[in-house]
């Protein structure tokens, strides 16, 4: 008998929401076993427990019954028994995202986090996997999609699959269902991308893009030793977007409305927002799934791992995602500027950038960002906005500082050597260090001011040095996002400083940006607005109303604050200077236009 580790997972019921799944261990621990599933699963930064899914636990040895002790939250203790020691657990299974597990009559899905218990001391055993088709005769056209290695199942089929260790099984997301393939290589290594939910897709065309996405980045940073496959699995919904990193594939959700239409060559800004998706999970194969922080080095999955640089993993990430679009010819540089406009449109809007630093935006992860409410945007920085505007400062100050002899690439390329290839954490200074090594600039203020300190970046300067003009304006309604300059007949807009959005048919304010007119007209989050100036309003048409005003006039606001009618008075004033474009610089002088083109073109 091998001294595999040995699990099973069975779709058990579709209409309860059950997986069974199974362990077996073959040299249990002396003194009881220990079974424990991770409290949270890499690349996202929450305490999800998801033990808290788990409705039954039994354990046997020869067929004999064991008793199972409850330790935490997390753990079991199975008795002392010689083996092989048998764990089966029953997982309910209906979070519908790219983090959990999910089983309903329409498909299968699950992450190793949320469904596979860790034997204790174990962990680096080899696994066996056998994937079991779903009980009660449903799902015969199903098929299966997952990186992981095949050890007798079929392609995409049912039935044997195996990892190296514990952490390879829990780094593989499965798919079951029915779902249309797509196939491409990218320097010599095959690629597939999975939809589940959609049967109508342009796969030629999204995987001759994705080619391009893809090829850029091995480019940038070379093939990882180590990847002989890789699998998008994208799940289609009405209305959703995100993604999740891994080593060798990335669960993905996106909307319907993103993917092309048969036949249309128009890069629509959804499809933008689609590669742009896939670009940044992908991007993560070399940065944060394989080259990490100290922190991550190994992964401890029962409490928060905290580091101050999930700017670098996950801003950086998130300036070279758009960035291969427009370097892999995919997008304009023009459609590219629209973008890091919006972005920069997303910080400068909120007041939080002067009160959280990108070092402790890192850190305060698992608490702030990723628990976000109504104070968030007065109180907390995005580390991925604002993460990635500081990785564009950071490159184009190299590369007007030293004449284009150095730039992000060479740094992240120096950090790749060092910590990617090694699996050698990155110390939290480490960016730092090889960024000042490589340019031979001294960076330490840099920094301290922009990383440790709420400094806002110098993008206007440094864009200029690359031919590029940043601009400012008023925003021209709720809907503005930037990245363009205002229509040539748009009108002074008013501006209150809280958007409406609709729960259950009211339109409630969300957040209140802090020194706004509805902060100081005593607005609260969650009020639900009923009238202004007299007249029924909503978030269907407060923009049309307020054009009717002037910055400067006061109107009466009427709002309900749970179940009490409210009257406030509200002081209209023109919308801060807080969205951005950008626009490439006809004047720009020779080596600026240079340094542009190094910079941008494919
Ligand atoms: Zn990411």
């Amino acid at each position: 008998m091998s001294d595999a580790i040995q699990y099973s997972i069975l779709p058990s019921n579709a209409g309860a929401h059950l997986f069974e799944v199974t362990v077996s261990v073959p040299a249990p621990d002396e003194a009881g076993q220990v079974f424990r599933l991770p409290a949270w699963i890499p690349g996202s930064y929450l305490i999800r427990d998801f033990a808290r899914n788990v409705v039954s636990t039994e354990a046997s040895c020869d067929g004999e019954p064991v008793t199972l002790e409850q330790l935490d939250k997390s753990s079991w203790q199975a008795a002392p028994c010689d083996g092989p020691l048998r764990l089966t657990i029953e997982v309910y299974a209906q979070d519908l995202s790219v983090r959990g597990a999910h089983f309903d009559s329409q498909h299968a899905y699950f992450n190793g986090p949320a469904v596979f218990p860790a034997v204790v001391g174990q962990e680096s055993r080899p696994i066996e996997l056998e994937i079991r088709p779903p009980a009660g005769g449903i799902g015969q056209q199903w098929r299966v999609a997952t990186a992981m290695n095949r050890a007798g199942a079929e392609p995409y089929g049912y039935g044997g699959y195996q990892a190296a260790d514990y952490w390879e099984l829990i780094d593989h997301p499965v798919e079951i269902g029915d779902f249309v393939l797509g196939e491409f290589e990218v320097n010599g290594i095959p690629h597939a991308i999975a939809f589940s939910g959609h049967d109508s897709i342009d796969t030629a065309r999204i995987c001759k893009d994705l080619a391009e996405i893809c090829g850029a980045h091995h480019e940038l940073l070379g093939a990882p030793g180590n990847l002989d496959r890789y699998l998008f699995l994208m799940m289609v919904v009405g209305k959703g977007y995100g993604g999740l990193e891994h080593r060798w594939s990335s669960s993905n959700m996106c909307s319907r409305d993103d993917l092309p239409l048969a036949g249309s060559t128009e890069v629509t800004s959804s499809y933008r927002k689609f590669l742009g998706l896939c670009s940044h999970e992908y991007f993560h194969l070399w940065n944060v799934t394989r080259m990490k922080p100290a922190a991550f080095t190994p992964y401890d999955l029962s409490r928060e791992a905290y580091t101050g640089l999930m700017w670098v993993f996950e801003g950086i990430t998130s300036y070279y995602d758009d960035l291969a679009l427009a370097r892999s010819g995919r997008i304009s540089p023009d459609s590219y500027l629209e973008l890091l406009g919006q972005v920069m449109t997303r910080v400068e809007r909120n007041p939080g950038r002067h009160r959280q630093t990108l070092e402790q935006s890192s850190v305060e992860a698992w608490s702030k960002f990723y628990k976000q409410d109504s104070g968030s945007p007065n109180f907390i920085v995005s580390y991925y906005a604002k993460g990635s505007l500081m990785a564009l400062a950071l490159d184009l100050k190299l590369r007007s500082e030293t004449n284009g002899r150095c730039s992000l690439d060479d740094v992240m390329r120096e950090c790749w050597r060092q910590y990617g290839e090694t699996g050698e954490g990155m110390p939290e200074r480490g960016l730092e260090s090889v960024a000042q090594r490589v340019s031979g600039l001294d960076l330490s203020e840099f920094f301290e001011r922009y990383v440790r300190g709420t400094g806002e970046l110098p993008l206007q300067e440094l864009l200029q040095a690359v031919g590029v003009r940043l601009s400012f304006r008023p925003a021209t309604d709720s809907k503005d996002v930037g990245g363009k300059p205002a229509p040539t007949d748009a009108q002074p807009a008013c501006w209150i400083g809280s958007n409406l959005s609709v729960t259950d048919g009211r339109s409630v304010f969300g957040p209140v940006l802090a020194g706004s007119p509805a902060e100081l007209a005593g607005v609260s989050p969650g009020d639900e607005i009923v009238a202004l100036d007299g007249l029924k309003v909503s978030a269907a048409n407060l923009d049309a109303r307020l054009a009717a005003f002037k910055p400067g006039d006061s109107v009466g606001l009427a709002v309900f604050r749970r179940d009490e009618l409210m009257k406030l008075s509200l002081t209209l004033v023109e919308p801060p200077a807080t969205t951005c474009y950008l626009t490439l610089d006809e004047d720009a002088d020779a080596d600026a236009a240079a340094r542009r083109d190094a910079w941008l073109k494919p």
